[in-house]
């Protein structure tokens, strides 16, 4: 890593991919034969099959992006996920054989036993004062991708964030819901990766614009979406208010984006002190519920089960 580079950290569920587990599965086997055409055609999926009962649907452009970041080796990527870190290893694993990508792009893989805090979750802090990376990441170089408002809605995180819409064929609510075409459309549509690529590649003209004594300053003053430069940076088209009129870096549509199960209700506790811990509660159980079923049915959960005890 150098100076000149960034570090994008990205959510997986929603964000990287779509998992649809057991109970949801009877949804992938209803599509129409249409809908199956144009999702061979036009979507990346990966079918574990009718034992399993687990299909995973890959964002539209990420094999691209990856492949693109590992290129030019000025965009580092690491994943974050609110569920365990067991998982993130079974998702980046999934995605690097998918894409035939170097199994180290993932510079890290946390879960939510590396949220220190859950009513700051995923604070960049935690990354940027960890001794692990030799303080080369910090504010003006470091974000997170994500389509929960709660991890991103809170002071350390808010000028460091992209909210983007929710990658959901098959419905953002837990349960799932059936395929429908205008569900498939937007999936298909989907401008995230687009977006993202041109906010990377203004950030680093950005950077190649700026003297390293500039660069150094900025490490310590500079969040990457501060309102004050988002101009200079040609982000302004990005930025919207928000909640509570939060200015927020947003890609696609984020209007469900603050529902309460996304961590809205925190994200009212930014103005209101007080406040139940509840958007915490919420979002780590239906995470932790939604590995459970995926984890059971692995192999190496089978192995690991054998051979070491559980961590909770
Ligand atoms: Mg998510």
């Amino acid at each position: 890593m150098s100076k000149r580079d960034i570090l994008v950290v990205f959510d997986i569920d929603e964000t990287l991919i779509q998992f649809i587990n057991k109970n949801a599965y009877h949804y992938w086997k209803e599509v129409t034969p249409e809908q199956k055409e144009l999702i061979d055609e036009k979507l990346e999926y990966v079918d574990l099959g009718d034992i399993k009962k687990q299909v995973i649907f890959l964002r539209p452009g990420l094999g691209e992006f990856l492949k693109m970041a590992n290129e030019t080796g000025r965009i580092k990527v690491a994943i974050w996920t609110y569920s365990e870190r067991d998982y993130a290893e079974a998702i980046a694993n999934l995605i690097c054989n998918k894409f035939d990508l170097p199994k180290d792009i993932f510079i890290f893989k946390y879960g939510s036993e590396d949220i220190e805090d859950h009513d700051i979750p995923k604070s960049l802090k935690q990354i940027w004062d960890n001794p692990k990376f030799g303080k080369k990441f910090n504010k003006f170089n470091t974000f997170l991708v994500d389509d929960r408002y709660g991890n991103l809605c809170h002071e350390i995180n808010v000028n460091n964030s992209i909210l983007v819409q929710a990658f959901a064929p098959f419905g953002e609510s837990k349960q799932r819901e059936p395929l429908t075409d205008k569900l498939l459309e937007k999936a298909i549509h989907d401008p995230v990766f687009a977006e993202l690529t041109n906010i990377t590649n203004n950030l680093i003209r950005d950077i190649d614009g700026c003297e390293d004594e500039e660069i150094e300053d900025a490490f310590k003053k500079e969040a990457v979406f501060a309102p004050k430069c988002i101009e200079r940076k040609r982000l302004d088209g990005y930025v919207r208010d928000y909640a509570n009129n939060i200015q927020m870096c947003t890609i696609g549509e984020v209007d469900n984006a603050d529902d309460p199960n996304k961590g809205g209700r925190r994200g009212r506790r930014l103005t209101r002190k007080s406040g139940r811990r509840s958007g915490r509660k919420s979002g780590r159980k239906s995470a932790y519920k939604k590995y459970k079923g995926y984890r059971k049915s692995t192999k190496k959960y089978k192995m690991n089960k054998m051979t070491k005890k559980r961590k909770f």
